[in-house]
């Protein structure tokens, strides 16, 4: 085309010699405007590649087929997406630098990115429609997002503007969607370890010459159960490097923007610590495995004061938002198994978090539906406290964990689930006000990840199709796995009155409440015949402890 232009516009010069020169220059303007025009409609139109914000994967599927010449990339930050709940300032640092560190790589792959920021102000919608009137792509193709939320409002969108969007698988999972939903279809119940299981055998990893698993025995739990005094007998010991990413430019920024923006959120934009890039999540990935995958199994559900991290991997931000891919995760740590570096214990644990849990996670967030984040079958009401916003409260386990969330947005999963996790569940807190503040409150909160864990796992709202029984208790395993009860007000060891600890009353007030409902269920029905055992006088001393509580928790 351009050398056909070159080549008429010559003998066009040629013929039109005769013309006086203003209206030969006029003459050659017009026509020069009109083959632009002509080749504009002419030639193959672009395609976009739309980067959602928890969809930065190095292996995106949507660029496969494409090169900087054949497609364009769309990534827009949404002021209204991110104002949909208050999340902790730290989220919003995290997402909104690895967008930008994001296309600033892509940019240098030669990649035309028309990228929309917080400031200009736009929605979703006002953001595609602009790209569409400004570039008239062919289709638009993105990963398939990771919440019914999403999914429903983008397809409705290409509808309303009248073009095609496609979705590409996502490579942020080993498992695909309809795989998973197969599978738990023709399950008569739906377990984790089967699950896992079928997805050792299926990868291969940690599976020996004969197709058994490595080492005998599918996990090593028995070994991954190392209590407080365990660790201080042992030295005490903590990993090498500390963990802080400084803030480079584009993220402090961010950090500029978010405060200002976002004035009012939880937690403090200042105090970024994570990865934001791929460069950054490899390097994090690389001082687990190096510094702490080693003790990773066996201090695995033990906690600590002062030591919020001890020996996690904290991949979960960046796995979430596709800067690292789960493949690569589990096959570093069998690498390391392999050589020598970690035993298997840890490593087992570890590849079961992702390969396990992680994989089945997404699979129930969407083989259930998106009900099921509604659900409240023991018709939980009681309000969330404010202190769960503050940290401001005499319970020393619980003021620890959310002055951890709040100065980190990160709390391991014992301190999810057996502290704050227990403590919903036994005090009746309505499921979907809990659910709001865990998505509110971390760093690596995201709908599919969310609702299955709080939902289902913690809070029992499933009415158990998750969990097989409710992950209540008393004082004794936090004052086991931790040093909160040394520094606390309250007395593990008594069980009701004024300083008795509240997890004593609450549990078997709990139990009390719902004793119909669990005596049906095997793993419960001990607890529950001890329950119905006690004396008149014990029992009302449990329900008048739990009443007073209940009724000052504001
Ligand atoms: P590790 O203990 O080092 O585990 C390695 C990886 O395994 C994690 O990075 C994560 O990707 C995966 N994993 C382990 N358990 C789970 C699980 N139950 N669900 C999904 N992935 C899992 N995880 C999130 O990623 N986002 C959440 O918003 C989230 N909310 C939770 C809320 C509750 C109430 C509970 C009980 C658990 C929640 N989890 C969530 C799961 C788990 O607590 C976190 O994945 C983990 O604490 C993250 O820290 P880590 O990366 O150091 O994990
Ligand atoms: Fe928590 Fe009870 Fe221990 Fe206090 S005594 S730290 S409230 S478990």
């Amino acid at each position: 085309m351009v050398d056909s232009f070159f080549f008429d516009r010559h003998c066009l010069q040629e013929v039109l010699t005769f013309l006086p020169g203003c209206e030969r220059d006029f003459a050659l303007g017009a026509w020069s405007a009109w083959i632009q025009f002509k080749e504009s409609n002419t030639k193959t139109a672009m395609h976009t590649i739309w980067i959602l914000g928890d969809q930065l994967s190095p292996g995106h599927a949507a660029f496969a087929g494409h090169a900087p010449g054949t497609a364009r990339v769309l990534m827009i930050e949404s002021k209204a997406r991110g104002s949909v709940l208050r999340y902790h300032q730290m989220k919003l640092v995290l997402i909104y630098s690895a967008m930008r560190h994001y296309a600033q790589e892509l940019r240098k792959s030669g990649w035309e990115v028309d990228y929309y920021t917080l400031e200009q102000g736009l929605t979703f919608e006002e953001g595609v429609r602009g790209h569409v009137r400004a570039h008239q792509p062919a289709t638009i193709a993105l990963a398939e997002p990771n919440s019914f939320l999403e999914t429903v409002a983008i397809e409705k969108l290409g509808r309303k503007l009248k073009i095609e969007i496609r979705f590409v698988s996502t490579t942020q999972f080993l498992l695909p969607r309809r795989d998973f939903h197969e599978w738990a279809s023709g399950q008569r119940r739906i377990v984790m370890e089967n699950h896992y299981r079928r997805m050792r055998k299926r990868f291969g990893w940690l599976m020996d010459a004969n197709g058994q698993p490595e080492g005998g025995a599918w996990n090593y739990d028995i070994e991954n159960r190392a209590t407080l005094r365990a660790w201080q007998r042992a030295g005490s010991p903590r990993a090498q490097t500390p963990l802080r990413v400084s803030p480079d430019a584009i993220t402090r920024e961010v950090i500029e923007m978010v405060e200002r923006e976002f004035a009012e959120n939880p937690g403090r934009a200042a105090d970024m610590w994570l990865p934001v890039d791929r460069e950054g999540a490899l390097k994090w990935l690389e001082l687990f495995i190096r510094d702490r995958l080693p003790n990773f199994g066996v201090y695995e559900d033990m906690m600590a004061e002062h030591e919020p991290i001890l020996f996690h991997s904290l991949l979960s931000p960046m796995l979430n938002l596709g800067l690292l891919e789960p493949r690569e995760c589990v096959e570093a740590a069998i690498d390391a198994y392999r050589n020598g570096r970690a035993p298997l214990n840890s490593v087992e644990g570890f590849v079961r978090q992702i390969l396990g849990w992680r994989e089945f996670i997404n699979g129930i967030y969407w083989y259930r539906g998106p009900g099921y984040r509604e659900l409240n079958s023991l018709s939980a009401a009681q309000p969330l406290p404010k202190f769960f916003y503050t940290g401001d409260t005499d319970m020393n386990c619980l003021h620890h964990v959310l002055r951890q969330d709040l100065a980190l947005g990160w709390n391991h999963h014992i301190q999810r689930l057996i502290v704050l996790g227990n403590f919903l569940l036994i005090t009746g807190i309505n499921p979907q006000q809990a659910l709001r503040w865990y998505s509110e409150m971390y760093v690596d909160a995201y709908d599919w990840v969310m609702a299955p864990n709080v939902i289902g796992m913690s809070l029992y709202a499933d009415g158990g199709s998750m969990a097989t029984k409710p992950y209540a208790a008393t004082s004794s395993y936090i004052d086991k796995m931790s040093n909160y009860c040394k520094g606390c007000r309250f007395d593990p060891k008594q069980k009701t009155g004024s300083d008795a600890c509240p997890f004593n009353y609450l549990y078997w007030h709990f139990i009390d409440q719902h004793a119909d409902r669990f005596s049906g269920n095997p793993r419960m029905r001990t607890i529950v015949s001890s329950w119905l055992k006690r004396s008149e006088t014990n029992k009302e001393d449990v329900r008048v402890s739990a009443r007073g509580f209940l009724s000052a928790l504001t």
